[in-house]
């Protein structure tokens, strides 16, 4: 098999481009026009908010409710910080459920991959999107695709992700309006780290309630959507899966006790850290 490696890659590569290809290349700064709303479509997109811890709230979205995306309460004001925007199909439900908090303040993504970028072009209509300086290029460019390794995965996850990625979970390139970096203070959490996954990826900490959420820094759920312990990311869609599981160890250092993926979740309970400790290992 090691002699196909080359042609694999090379196939893989132009796979990619090929999906790449079919956006527009560059995002423009100009604002969208506002997002349009239909009850009976936002309820087919996204479950309604589920209160996951103080002031945090979590739309799970897509057909399979498998597609998070968190509203952070802004402390001492109103509005809320979206932290990842889901698949493109969850605008309206983002829009409709943040207005009831006091409407969107800014849009965080935890990394730039076409399912966490997915409605954030669309949500630009109403705030700002951030993200770290490393996830801009994949955020306003290919979302992953120029680093994945598609062909790495089995043929049916290949088909179904292929087309979910270029259908479903990706609104395409956004503009990314400003970068925040470890440290930063985030409606009441603080900027952390969590790359190897993807480049740039970040979670939100807030020490005080050890809440933590983190995007793609581990999964939990498997390539088609099934529940499944934490586990480092496949390998496919991994820019650097050593540096993944180093920061799933870093976050096990901090000892959370509430932690929020990107997909299914919460890990919570008395044994988060050594389920945290065990995907790192
Ligand atoms: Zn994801």
């Amino acid at each position: 098999m090691l002699a196909f490696d080359g042609v694999r890659g090379s196939r893989g590569w132009q796979f990619g481009e090929a999906l790449a290809m079919s956006f527009p290349s560059a995002p423009t700064a100009a604002r969208p026009a506002a997002v349009r709303s239909r009850p009976r479509l936002r309820r087919l997109s996204s479950a309604a908010p589920e209160r996951v811890a103080d002031g945090v709230w979590l739309l799970r979205g897509g057909l399979v409710r498998t597609m998070n995306v968190y509203l952070v309460e802004e402390p001492g004001g109103s509005g809320v910080t979206v932290y990842d925007a889901g698949e493109k199909g969850m605008a309206a439900a983002i829009v409709a459920a943040a207005r009831g908090f006091g409407g969107i303040t800014r849009v965080v993504l935890g990394h730039g991959d076409t399912d966490h970028r997915g409605a954030a072009a669309a949500l630009r209509a109403y705030a700002d999107v951030l993200c770290h300086p490393d996830a801009v290029a994949q955020a306003e460019g290919s979302g992953g695709r120029d680093y994945w390794r598609m062909n790495d995965l089995p043929l049916d996850v290949r088909l179904l992700h292929g087309f979910s990625h270029r259908f479903v979970w990706d609104g395409g390139p956004v503009h990314i309006d400003d970068t925040v970096k470890e440290g930063d203070a985030i409606a009441g959490f603080e900027v952390i780290d969590l790359p190897g996954h993807a480049p740039g990826l970040i979670g939100l900490w807030r020490g005080r309630d050890r809440v933590a959420l983190v995007s793609d820094c581990f999964y939990m759920t498997d390539m088609h959507g099934r529940r499944q312990p934490p586990a480092v990311p496949l390998d496919a869609y991994n820019l650097d899966t050593a540096r993944a599981k180093r920061s799933i160890g870093k976050l096990a250092s901090l000892e959370p006790a509430i932690v929020l993926p990107g997909h299914r979740g919460p890990l919570t309970g008395p044994d988060v850290v050594a389920q945290l400790e065990a995907a790192a290992a």
